[in-house]
This record gives C-alpha cells, sequence and structure tokens, in this order.
C-alpha cells in the first residue's frame, strides 16, 4: 500500500524561532505600520506570506556550497559548475548570471526593446512590462479565456490564446515583435501553469512568423510538475525531462533564481543567439559585472546550482504543489472563496466573494488582510484596487478587475501545522467576515502605492 499523507521529503537541520506576539499587541503594530502590512517588521510576523520570492530555506548542501563558493573574479570554477546545470537543463548555448530575474529582463528589453515594438506574453509580471515599458515598447497580455475567470476550474489556466496571439501578429506585423514571451507558471495570473500542447503550438505560430520564443522560467519545475499530474503522455516522464521540452520550444529564458533555483539571490539569463549573448554580455559587464559572476559571488552560483538540482526532484515537487493544494482544499470545505484549483505557489483568495458588501473603493482585500494579521500574526498581501487602483479625472476610483489576497508559500519553511494553524486562522477571519470593515487611504505615493500607502479603518 502507497500511504495516503504526502510528508515533507527533508528532515530540519537548523531551525529559526518565530515571534509570538498578542492580539493586543498587534492592535498596535498594525496601527503604527499605517493598517499596511509591508510596513510591519518582519519580526512582528508569525507566518509570513508576503512572498515566496528568496524566501526558501536552502538545503544542507547548498550551504555547503556556499563555503565551496570560488570568489575569482573571472572564470570561477563556481560559474562553471552553474552553467552546466543550468545547461543541462534549457539545453541553452549560452548562460548569463544576472543578480535577480529583473537584470536579466533589463538587459534583453534594454537591447531588443524600444519604440514601436509590442512584447505579447500570457501575462506579462509585473517587472518585466516595466522593463518593457521603460525601454519605450508595449507589454501585451493574450491569456486565454479561462484563464481570466476565477470560478472556472481547468487544469492549464495559464495558457495562452494561440489564436489571439497569430492575429495580433498579423495587425502589428512579425517586424515589430522582437520577441514573444510565455510565463510558467502563470506568476500574475494566479500561479496557474501553462501545457505542453500550449507551449509547442506558441512556438509554431512564432516560428511561422520568425519570432522568437522566450520563458519567463521562474517556476519552470512547478509547471513541469502540473504537466506531469495533468497532461496525457507526460505521467512517466521525470520532471527534468519534461522541463527540458519545455526548454526545447524556446529560443531564450530569463529566470529568477529566488523562486524554482530555492536561493534567497540570483537570476539568469538562457540564449541561443550568438549575437544576441554578445551583445547582453557587453550590457551586463556595464551592468552587472563580469560574465563569469554576473552581480553574484561564486558561492550564490554555487547554491542556484544545487538548488536547480533540487528543485527537479519528484518528490519535491510532489510535496510543494501538494502542500499548496492542502491549503485550498481546506479553504474550499469551509466554504472560503479562492481561484481554483489552486497554483503552484501560491492561493488568492477572492475578496470580492469573500465580503461582498464592502466596495473596491474601501479595498476588501485590504479588511481581509488587516484582519489575518490582527487574528493571528499572519502577513498575506492584497493583490487588487490597493495595488492596482488608478484614479479618473474626477479622482473617482477605477478599481482593479479583481480583488485577490494572496497567500504566497515559501519554499520548504512551513510545515503541515503552520498551514493547519493558517487555516484556522482565515477559517475565524471567515465566520467573521459580516463584522469587516473597509478602509480608506490616507497617505499614497504616485507610483507603486501599495508598498508604502496608509490606511484608516472605516469604523
Ligand atoms: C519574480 C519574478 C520576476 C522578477 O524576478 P526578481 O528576481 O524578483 O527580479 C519575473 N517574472 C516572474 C514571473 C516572477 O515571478
Amino acid at each position: 500500500m502507497k500511504p495516503k499523507t504526502i510528508i515533507e521529503p527533508f528532515k530540519i537541520k537548523s531551525v529559526e524561532p518565530i515571534r509570538f506576539t498578542t492580539r493586543e499587541e498587534r492592535e498596535i503594530i498594525l496601527k503604527d505600520s499605517g493598517y499596511n502590512p509591508f510596513l510591519i517588521h518582519a519580526d512582528d510576523v508569525l507566518i509570513d506570506l508576503l512572498t515566496d520570492s528568496g524566501t526558501s530555506a536552502m538545503s544542507a548542501k547548498q550551504w555547503a556550497g556556499i563555503m565551496e563558493g570560488d570568489e575569482s573574479y573571472a572564470g570561477s570554477k563556481s560559474f562553471y559548475r552553474f552553467e552546466a546545470v543550468v545547461k543541462s537543463i534549457t539545453q541553452m548555448k549560452y548562460i548569463i548570471p544576472t543578480h535577480q530575474g529583473r537584470a536579466a529582463e533589463k538587459i534583453l528589453f534594454s537591447i531588443v526593446g524600444g519604440p514601436g515594438k509590442y512584447f505579447p506574453n500570457n501575462t506579462h509580471f509585473d517587472t518585466t512590462r516595466a522593463n518593457i515599458e521603460f525601454s519605450g515598447s508595449e507589454a501585451v497580455d493574450l491569456l486565454n479565456e479561462t484563464g481570466k475567470h476565477p470560478e472556472i476550474r481547468a487544469d492549464f489556466k495559464g495558457n495562452m490564446d494561440v489564436e489571439k496571439l497569430e492575429a495580433f501578429i498579423k495587425e502589428k506585423g512579425a517586424e515589430n515583435i522582437p520577441l514573444c514571451m510565455i510565463t510558467v507558471t502563470n506568476n500574475s495570473g494566479g500561479g496557474q501553469p501553462v501545457s505542453m500542447q500550449n507551449i509547442r503550438e506558441t512556438k509554431e505560430v512564432c516560428k511561422k512568423y520568425g519570432i522568437p520564443l522566450f520563458l519567463d522560467a521562474c517556476r519552470f519545475a512547478e509547471n513541469a510538475y502540473f504537466i506531469k499530474k495533468r497532461e496525457k503522455g507526460y505521467a512517466n516522464k521525470s520532471p527534468l525531462e519534461i522541463a527540458q521540452e519545455m526548454f526545447s520550444y524556446a529560443d531564450g529564458a530569463t529566470m529568477s533564481a529566488k523562486k524554482d533555483a530555492l536561493v534567497n539571490i540570483g537570476g539568469f539569463l538562457a540564449l541561443n543567439d550568438e549575437d544576441l549573448a554578445m551583445k547582453c554580455r557587453n550590457l551586463l559587464i556595464v551592468t552587472e559585472g563580469f560574465p563569469t559572476y554576473g552581480g553574484l559571488a561564486g558561492r550564490d552560483l554555487e547554491a542556484v546550482a544545487q538548488g536547480l538540482v533540487e528543485v527537479v526532484d519528484e518528490h519535491y515537487l510532489e510535496y510543494r504543489i501538494r502542500s499548496v493544494e492542502y491549503l485550498g482544499e481546506k479553504l474550499v470545505s469551509i466554504g472560503v472563496p479562492i481561484i481554483e484549483p489552486p497554483g503552484g505557489h501560491a492561493i488568492y483568495i477572492d475578496a470580492k466573494r469573500f465580503l461582498p458588501n464592502i466596495p473596491p473603493e474601501h479595498y476588501p482585500g485590504q479588511s481581509i488582510v488587516c484582519e489575518l494579521y490582527l487574528e493571528g500574526g499572519v502577513r498575506a498581501v492584497e493583490i487588487g484596487s490597493v495595488m492596482f487602483g488608478k484614479y479618473d479625472k474626477n479622482g473617482k476610483l477605477i478599481p482593479a478587475i479583481m480583488e485577490l489576497v494572496r497567500l504566497a508559500i515559501p519554499r520548504r519553511v512551513y510545515t503541515q501545522s503552520h498551514v493547519d494553524y493558517l487555516i484556522e486562522i482565515i477559517a475565524e477571519v471567515y465566520n467573521n467576515r459580516n463584522n469587516l470593515k473597509g478602509y480608506t487611504i490616507t497617505y499614497e505615493a504616485p507610483m507603486l502605492r501599495h508598498f508604502t500607502a496608509q490606511f484608516k479603518p472605516l469604523y
């Protein structure tokens, strides 16, 4: 008999205490931080679900690699190990380290971007969009229709709308589209996976018009595991083989190692085009560093290389995807509305359905985020009208399309009892939902206001 319980595929060698606070203390802390969890000191948080980026726990082998790191300025042994591992997964010819994902994006779009150009994607992540727009180009999201409906359960809600892509290329002209991207998994669309068939079909369209296809590969291993579990023909393939096939349809990739490389800092650009790789390396030297360290220490390159070996382990991925799914299942069973099915790295609570009586201009997502902190010291993040709201010319709020609260799950950090505690806290907030109040903004910066905004509860 195969046991039903999927256990953490590791034992714990080093622990980091978390600090307990009382509800009274949290009331003061929350008020002092202007009811904005971004401004709470991490030490005052019990369970921190702000992001899965750069928050992974490293393994003993990664820490050993940190000691082994070769800090030579040029030609470091750690670079060659890093390069070999990245090549084994991506099969790409030119591997360029960067200090994180957005640095790879900045270099790439500084070279291929510029005014009058267009970059389609299933959904651009915000730094990708920002780097494209900063170069003067336009970033375009062409997500398939099912991906836009939180309540529909489907296997691959991250898929590109291939028909729309082809129509878009015909409309704008292939010569104005330097490359097309697919983000795996689709972070901004709820961490939903993209199928192999969709990557293949996107590649066919790109090939027909001579447009290179790039993967935004931050969560390539989680995506590979979803393909293994959900797509016909992949059940008996290893996550590594599936990842290799995913990359085989791409001409390049950008990567934030802070996600699926299980490290706290790092990234890379992987390319097949020699001329483009040369241009990227030249710019890298100006902005990041010599091509064999790219803004990282040798020890960081060792940790990334080892993390990439560990992340494609099937037991790790089974545990990872299952632990997020477990949280989602429990929340659904008690009636909490979430984006379904759960994605790879986070659960998204649908604040509109959770708090139907709080209108967008009183920020229902912010209300839930504050209550989770007060109730249990849990830190989540609003992804709704606080983050994406805009104003019309009369100063009236134009709300975001969705009002969400993201619970991002750091990799290998929390155990099942942390998750069970979290479920109890969310259930308590949900049971008390009729007493929750909205918020107004008392201070906001002109750009990216969610990071520093101050709020006031509407009592
Ligand atoms: C995190 C992320 C990035 C940017 O990476 P950083 O390391 O944070 O700069 C780009 N794309 C996606 C899909 C991401 O999740």
